[in-house]
């Protein structure tokens, strides 16, 4: 391990600068020749409260957060810090550009029990109900719908479409028809409208599939 690493594994903000500016101008990339990790994976990965600042020093200093260690991981697969520190670990995974990962949020309704699991929850307000929670939340675990989600439905009782999907919104243009279009915008106005719905046979697929379809879309 490098000075640099070292600092950066226990967050020492003070090492850190002294290390990389011009009196000892560190390679901020320099990896483990063993573990190919650079001091960004160690500042990642160290749960140290100053690990955030640790991590911006380096990445001004041009550490690169696509460098890979020998199990390809990045610096930012290394975040993993313990629940109650949440706000340190979504702070850490915002200066990667990565996803916010959201806490755990016990009122959040689960979108494959209860009520929200019933077929006509699922064909007329899952993702065409708008959302009453005040506070912010992970929208892909929520059953309805949010300002300028690109997940929201229309709601297949008001608007008139089928459950064919539409061959301009397929080709990932702006449907000319916009809301008046007969056709279904996007999989979820297509699989949860009540034509196709109804004859799908297994609906429990339905709710993981929405799930990674939220997910991979968010
Ligand atoms: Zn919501
Ligand atoms: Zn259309
Ligand atoms: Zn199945």
């Amino acid at each position: 391990m490098t000075p640099l690493m070292v600092a950066a594994a226990y967050g020492s903000v003070a090492c850190i600068d002294v290390l990389l500016s011009p009196l000892h101008l560190v390679d901020p990339n320099r990896a483990s020749p063993s573990s190919l990790s650079t001091a960004l994976h160690l500042a990642a990965a160290g749960a140290a409260s100053a690990a955030p600042a640790a991590v911006s020093r380096l990445l001004a200093a041009g550490a690169d957060p696509t460098l890979l260690d020998h199990l390809h991981r990045r610096s930012s697969d290394l975040v993993a810090l313990p629940p109650n520190s949440l706000p340190l670990k979504n702070h850490l995974l915002s200066l990667f550009g990565g996803r916010k990962e959201w806490p755990p949020d016990p009122s959040l309704p689960d979108i494959k029990n209860g009520a929200y699991a019933s077929d006509d929850f699922r064909m007329y307000s899952f993702k065409v109900r708008a959302c009453s929670r005040a506070y912010s939340h992970d929208w892909t675990e929520c059953p309805f719908v949010h300002p300028g989600e690109n997940a929201w439905r229309r709601d297949p009782r008001k608007y008139h479409y089928s459950c064919v999907p539409c061959p301009e919104f397929k080709k990932g243009a702006r449907c000319r028809r916009g809301d008046m279009c007969e056709y279904a915008h996007g999989v979820f106005e297509s699989w949860l409208h009540p034509a196709q719905y109804r004859t799908r046979l297994c609906k429990d697929d339905l709710a993981c599939t929405a799930r990674l379809l939220l997910r991979a879309h968010a």
